[in-house]
């Protein structure tokens, strides 16, 4: 199967207003209609190219909407106001008072969060597994089982999670498979592997720009429209609403995606082999010493690289936390925590973006407290990072 997500995204086009190369805004909460019987059929049914209410629809997010479907190859996309509100409706949707979910433990905090201490609270409970772990999956399947939630590349270790299989897993009992593809846009399409629902933080890697959090419900027409649906839709009924400026905004940040995936995953490959070579342990899974070196090629659509997060361990925490505080003042990139951004931004997962995940399973999931995780960012000459890094891990005494 050969897919080229860029190469689609490039074709589609929506002309402004006055045919300006960038889709006009619609700034407009509600919209008005010329029948009333136009206005009640659009409260029965989607009708195409109509619009009701901007909390259902509006024109700029559908643009962005419809730009996403095609980067994933899904029938219809929906975008929301968060990462976490893609997260928590699609789950929603899918799940109800007395089912449960089969979740990878080494997904984001707060996706983590959200299954373990709050949906407990509506009847909802979440058996948390080694996504690697297939015969484990399988294990905690039971008769009131309906998603199967996984990260195609997980934080913070970067483990793969073998979607395919996983499809197959779900086929035998009728289980629906959400995959959260944050971490690889482009680099991975889990709908063509199988997944069926595909959920993203836009404020990562594809809007790319650190100045708003979004996020996106990517999947076939009937599961989004039902997302929408003004009856009993998760979206439609818990409102987390992009507004359409911000829409606007994303999608043109989405014309670069291309590139800039592409520099991320060549420096953090650079910096992960270099840093391999100097004797730091690192993770990533465009190492050959990654042990899922080989199934994430194979999932791979070839142009974009591994993307480009990378963890390595610096042993103790005393130790990971001056690392980070010397790269920081050697202009290595920035402590923040996120990723996906254009410049290198840097943190520590056990105190930071998995924190809300207890020390005893963190233990578990291979977490050690020296760990660093960084996000390169799409530096011109990934050189520079490397020895100034360098310079930081010889201060602590790691080289
Ligand atoms: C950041 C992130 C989220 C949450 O997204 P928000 O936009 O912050 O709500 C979910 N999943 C992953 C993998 C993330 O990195």
């Amino acid at each position: 199967m050969d897919f080229f997500p860029a190469n689609e995204m490039q074709d589609y086009q929506i002309f402004g207003e006055f045919g300006g190369v960038n889709p006009s805004i619609t700034d407009s909460a509600t919209f008005t209609f010329m029948t009333t019987e136009k206005m009640q059929q659009c409260f029965e049914e989607e009708v195409e190219g109509c619009f009701l209410y901007s909390r259902h629809l509006n024109p700029m997010n559908k643009f962005l909407a419809d730009q996403l479907k095609t980067m994933e190859g899904t029938e219809d996309a929906q975008v929301m106001a968060s990462g976490l509100g893609a997260i928590s409706t699609t789950l929603l949707q899918l799940c109800q008072n007395g089912d449960e979910i089969i979740s990878s433990r080494t997904i984001y905090g707060g996706s983590y969060a959200l299954m373990k201490n709050f949906f407990p609270r509506l009847g909802i409970n979440t058996h948390f597994v080694d996504i690697t772990d297939l015969e484990m999956v399988k294990s905690k399947i039971t008769k009131n089982t309906k998603v199967i939630y996984t990260e195609t590349i997980s934080n913070p270790l970067l483990e793969i999670a073998d979607l395919k299989t996983l499809r197959a897993i779900c086929d035998e009992h009728n289980i629906k498979l959400v995959v959260d593809n944050t971490f690889s846009p482009l680099v991975v399409s889990p709908y063509k592997l199988g997944a069926h629902v595909v959920v993203y933080s836009l404020t990562k890697f594809v809007n790319g720009l650190n100045d708003c959090v979004a996020g996106a419900v990517c999947g076939t027409k009937e599961f989004v429209s039902s997302m929408r649906s003004v009856i009993d839709g998760a979206a439609m009924l818990l409102g987390p609403t992009m507004d359409p400026l911000r829409a606007a905004s994303i999608f043109k940040n989405t014309r670069t995606l291309h590139i800039r995936m592409k520099q991320h995953s060549h420096n953090a490959m650079f910096i992960a082999e270099n840093l391999e070579k100097a004797g730091i342990k690192v993770f990533y899974p465009g190492l050959k010493s990654h042990s899922q070196h080989d199934l994430i090629t194979s999932m791979m659509n070839k142009e974009f690289g591994y993307s480009g997060v990378l963890t390595i361990d610096c042993k103790t925490k005393e130790n990971a936390n001056k690392l980070m505080m010397l790269m920081q003042d050697a202009k290595v990139g920035l402590f923040a925590v996120s990723l996906g951004y254009v410049k290198t931004l840097f943190s520590s997962p056990g105190s930071s973006t998995s924190s809300e995940i207890p020390e005893d399973v963190q233990k578990e999931m291979g977490m050690t407290p020296g760990l660093v995780r960084f996000s390169m960012g799409i530096d011109n000459d990934p050189n520079i990072a490397l020895t100034r890094i360098k310079n930081c891990l010889k201060q602590i005494n790691m080289l």
